[in-house]
């Protein structure tokens, strides 16, 4: 049986239907954006107006807009682009970063601080606080901290990260790959410097993202060609593309009041796996969560083995865990919150959307804890 049941709008979320029909309409026009003849300029209408609806949902001003090929461009062109342009001496990167700021933060060719990450599954902000007080009075810190995190869903404390980081003279980027649509965001009130974005997480096209930068922020381009997108990032634009992210964005802000709904079928579906394993933890349950995340770490219960029971009963989930050299390890987020080892194994994502029922639920549910059961009596025979 194929997954009828899809439950990980965290990897990726259906495509909503306004993107789909902007994207289709825009397939039909032929202009190049850069060109001055009337096609050109009505692809021109479209890339702009989609950059005046995104500098809305984030508080940016359109000029300060660029787009990218999705949240992993928009993370390596912030991060770097920042550090390069401004002269950073070290980056601060957290540890529960998702790989497209952590990995691209050891291509910066400097030096590269973690910061720890509390059982709660929020950055540490003691700390920053040590790793800032131990700098050199004149470096000036690049600091990396994700809005929400990919895993546990939980939403970090970037305004006082950033706060700290500012005073102490140093530049922050965000990434809000996961915040995105599913919390009010604004550049200003998080204090980012760069913050990163994506279309498909949000019912957008796959290969579709953007970075916003505060006012004069000073931006290193990386990808260098025909001066698009203010010189930021050379190529010609995907016109489709951008029409599909814009009208996502869009449905994205006319939804955002269903958080309430949506997080009151996660918090359903939560103690329900809790009832039928008490020994299981919600991860971040204590801290503020995205809407639709529920990360369970159950002990003794791989999330390799549960991820592919419940895919056989028809529930597309995910885990963060990995099998290398024979051996199941959890992500390197999981691994930073210093949870029990066994827990972390046993740790999958459920992340719920718009369309997600109440009844899609229960039966996910039952489906979890008959197949804990079988491990269950398979381990005790
Ligand atoms: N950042 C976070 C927190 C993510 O969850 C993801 C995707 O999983 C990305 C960045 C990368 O985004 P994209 O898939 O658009 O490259």
């Amino acid at each position: 049986m194929s997954s009828a049941v899809y439950l990980d709008y965290n990897a990726t979320a259906p495509l909503r239907p306004e993107a789909r029909a902007a994207m289709l309409e825009a397939f039909d026009e032929v202009g190049n954006p850069s060109s001055v003849h009337a096609p050109g300029r009505r692809a021109r209408g479209l890339v702009e107006q989609a950059r005046r609806d995104l500098a809305l949902a984030l508080g940016a001003a359109p000029a300060d807009v660029i787009f990218a090929s999705g949240g992993t461009e928009a993370n390596n062109l912030g991060l770097l682009g920042l550090a390069r342009a401004n002269d950073c001496d070290v980056l601060l990167v957290s540890a529960i970063e998702h790989s497209s700021v952590r990995v691209a933060a050891r291509q910066a060719g400097l030096p590269v601080r973690t910061i720890a990450a509390r059982q709660d599954g929020t950055a540490s902000l003691d700390a920053l606080r040590g790793i800032l007080d131990s700098l050199p009075a004149d470096a000036k810190p690049l600091l990396a901290l994700m809005a929400a995190n990919n895993e546990t869903g939980v939403i970090q404390p970037v305004a006082e990260a950033a706060q700290m980081v500012h005073e102490a003279g140093g530049l922050v980027h965000v990434d809000a790959v996961q915040a995105f649509g599913k919390m009010p965001l604004s550049l200003a009130e998080l204090g980012a410097d760069s913050l990163a974005v994506s279309a498909h997480k949000i019912g957008g096209p796959m290969g579709m993202g953007a970075l916003a930068l505060a006012c004069n922020t000073r931006l290193a381009p990386r990808s260098h060609g025909g001066g698009q997108e203010r010189g930021h990032r050379g190529g010609t634009e995907n016109v489709p593309g951008i029409a599909g992210f814009a009208a996502a964005v869009r449905a994205a802000l006319r939804d955002l009041p269903r958080c309430a709904d949506i997080a009151a079928l996660r918090d359903h579906v939560q103690a329900q796996l809790l009832a039928l394993a008490p020994d299981a933890i919600a991860v971040g349950a204590t801290a503020p969560r995205l809407c639709n995340t529920l990360c369970l770490a159950t002990p003794g219960f791989a999330a390799d083995v549960q991820l592919m029971s419940m895919d056989l009963a028809g529930f597309a989930i995910s885990s963060g865990s990995a099998c290398s050299s024979g051996k199941v390890r959890a992500s390197v987020a999981m691994q930073a919150l210093g949870l029990p080892e066994d827990a972390t194994t046993g740790a999958i994502r459920i992340s719920l959307g718009g369309s997600t029922t109440r009844d899609e639920l229960d039966a996910f549910a039952a489906a979890w804890g008959e197949a804990r059961e079988r491990t269950r009596m398979k381990e005790s025979a």
